[in-house]
């Protein structure tokens, strides 16, 4: 941990509230739908559409939105009446303007740390989307770097290490999602600290037995960054 000089952090759910709003959406979804089917499994299909969708839309609340169309399309077999599409569509628009909620001692952390190293940003999602989040979240000055990518894996952050002129012993990514902000890092050689968030989207899941063998750390809260860095 002595020879970290760059820390990057992921965003969503890890410097503020993201995913409870979309569980937010699905329930209006799944209440909304209810009104044509009887079906009990309306999240699932709609999980179904987004998966098969993030090759096209990739991530974010966009397609997240075409995918909840789509599957009201479907599961009504065209009954759905465009009031109701309507309906999505303004939830959509209203995730996107949602206020950005830091977590807690997010500003204090990242205050301190900006003193001794250089800070970065790494999200995946919709350009606008991320870029507007992080001009509203108020943080945008802590940061000397900030990458808005489609996907997160290892060969992404291999690449921005090496733009960036970086060692990869010395990066460390701080995020809540295994699969995206840990494993891959892990795996290319460089540090990695998981901060749980008590919502995880099912697509972000990880299975224990990918988890044997690899080196990270878990904290709680991200100030227990500052005693882990000391
Ligand atoms: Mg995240």
């Amino acid at each position: 941990m002595q020879k970290i000089k760059t820390i990057a952090f992921d965003a969503d759910d890890t410097l503020w509230v993201n995913e409870p709003l979309f569980r937010i959406n699905e329930e209006k979804f799944d209440s909304l739908l209810k009104e044509y089917v009887s079906h009990s499994d309306i999240t699932e299909k709609l999980y179904q559409t987004e998966l098969k969708n993030l090759k096209h839309f990739g991530y974010g609340i966009k397609g997240f939105v075409i995918s909840m169309i789509e599957t009201a399309i479907e599961l009504t077999n065209g009954e759905i009446k465009g009031c109701d599409l309507k309906k999505i569509i303004d939830w959509g628009k209203k995730q996107i303007d949602h206020p950005v909620n830091l977590l807690d001692g997010v500003e204090e952390v990242l205050r301190i740390l900006k003193n001794n190293y250089q800070l970065m940003v790494i999200t995946k999602g919709d350009l606008f989307d991320q870029e507007s989040k992080i001009a509203r979240s108020g943080l945008a000055d802590y940061f000397d770097i900030v990458e808005i990518v489609s996907e997160k894996e290892e060969s992404v952050y291999s690449l921005i290490i090496e733009k960036h002129k970086l060692k990869v012993d010395e990066f460390l990514m701080v995020g809540n999602s295994l699969k995206s902000d840990i494993l891959p890092l892990v795996n290319i050689g460089a540090f990695a600290v998981h901060i749980p968030f008590h919502t995880t989207w099912v697509h972000e899941k990880v299975e224990s037995k990918d988890l044997i063998g690899k080196h990270y750390v878990e904290l709680a809260d991200i100030r227990e960054l500052l005693t882990l860095l000391k």
